[in-house]
């Protein structure tokens, strides 16, 4: 096994518990390895640092899984999960969806598992963890007892890693819409859409628009398969309108609020949200008493930033503008390079361009389940805030 050894002047983040070390952190690597090999790293001194995969295509030379000399193998896995899913069981309730394994917050960088009903998702994004996939399959069939394992790796930042994307069952076979049940509501989590199927993290803060939506015009903006929808109907809304320019995810949308017993109280728009909303505001201004906006993240790096800024701004204007007064946005922001605090700063600027007040009646974060560690700041990326707007001159 090669080993990794750090150079001496490295900042304190990998001894504080980060697991990525970067190519310009390493002084230098003995004996032989291929790309994802597991290899032994060494702090400047020699003292054993942990173990981890390198590879030799990505900035982030190495991803550590250990801080042990532990064999890493389906018992390392196995060992994990059962410590992981101690905590998560008791902090995860009235769900059969919730996610098993959220990367390196969870201490498994490049691996994320959620589970629905008896079924498993997995997405691999590393060639480290592809090359450990058969420990994590026996692993994740010790642990949970799955009907079926599918695995979604189809997302971009595979390439970055020379891998090429894959989607398929990799443990037996199920069905392409996996039902589940959530806070009493029945949803799917669809093997050919979006992420892992569904979007868990924002299943605690669904349940915060409960004292928000009861005979309620809302407007959910962004909306994939319907998850605030479905809530606000359940919380008593007297309609609402579901816009997301996904066909598909309109189509899952539609077979959940059937299934969940609302029909008629909806209106599905296939459009693209910024056009939609500049429509929507030409026609008129105070048309909804609430609006829902949980984009995609705007802004996957820093290059990005101040594009993301805009767009935040742009989708949180207009939504202000087509809130009745004393109107509810509930906005969210899933973009990790993206803060609370300049999430904050671009929602006041919106609202002082509306001339608008917005005051914060709640606040949400990622779930127990996708918890962050603070060690590894790049876990934070879930915003979401409940806001009253109304004029700054009715005050
Ligand atoms: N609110 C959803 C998750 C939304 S994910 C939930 O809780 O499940 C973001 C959604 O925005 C995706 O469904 C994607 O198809 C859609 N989307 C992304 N960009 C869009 C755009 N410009 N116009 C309309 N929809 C868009």
């Amino acid at each position: 096994m090669a080993k990794v050894i750090l150079k001496a002047n490295i900042k304190n983040r990998i001894k504080n518990g980060h697991p990525w070390i970067y190519e310009n952190e390493i002084e230098r690597v003995e004996g032989n390895y291929e790309d994802g090999d597991i290899v032994d790293i060494f702090y400047h001194s020699l003292d054993f640092l942990g173990k981890g995969y390198i590879n030799s295509k990505s900035k982030i030379r190495v991803r550590l899984l250990t801080r042990k000399n532990l064999k890493i193998d389906k018992e390392f896995f196995t060992n994990k999960l059962k410590k992981i899913l101690s905590i998560k069981r008791k902090l995860v309730k009235d769900t059969e969806g919730f996610r098993v394994v959220f990367s390196e917050s969870d201490g498994l960088p490049g691996l994320i598992v959620d589970k629905f009903g008896n079924y498993l998702i997995v997405q691999i994004g590393s060639l480290g963890m592809e090359k450990l996939k058969k420990y994590i399959i026996d692993a994740l069939v010790e642990v949970l007892s799955p009907k079926g394992i599918y695995e979604k790796s189809d997302y971009a930042a595979r390439e970055r890693e020379g891998l090429k994307v894959f989607r398929g069952w990799i443990y037996k076979n199920g069905p392409e819409l996996i039902e589940f049940k959530m806070n009493g509501l029945t949803f799917y989590a669809d093997t050919l859409g979006q992420k892992t199927g569904f979007f868990l993290d924002q299943r605690e803060n669904v349940q915060l628009i409960k004292d928000f939506a009861e005979n309620k015009e809302i407007l959910d903006v962004f909306s994939y398969t319907g998850n605030f929808s479905v809530h606000a109907l359940k919380y008593g809304a007297k309609h609402t309108i579901l816009v997301d320019y996904s066909k598909r995810a309109l189509e899952i949308a539609d077979i959940t609020l059937k299934k969940n017993g609302f029909k008629r109280k909806y209106e599905l728009i296939n459009a693209n949200a910024f056009d939609f909303l500049r429509k929507l505001q030409k026609e008129g201004e105070n048309l909804f008493d609430v609006v829902i906006l949980d984009p995609p993240a705007f802004a996957k790096s820093y290059d990005d930033i101040k594009k993301a800024y805009r767009g935040y701004k742009e989708i949180n204007l207009r939504a202000m503008k087509l809130l009745k007064e004393a109107g509810i946005l509930i906005t969210a922001s899933c973009s990790r390079v993206v803060t609370e605090q300049d999430f904050l700063v671009v929602l006041y600027d919106a609202a002082s361009d509306t001339k608008k007040n917005l005051q914060i009646l709640q606040r949400g974060a990622q779930p127990p389940d996708h918890a962050p560690t603070l060690n590894i700041f790049e876990t934070f990326y879930l915003k979401f805030f409940i806001f009253k707007v109304d004029y700054i001159k009715n005050y």
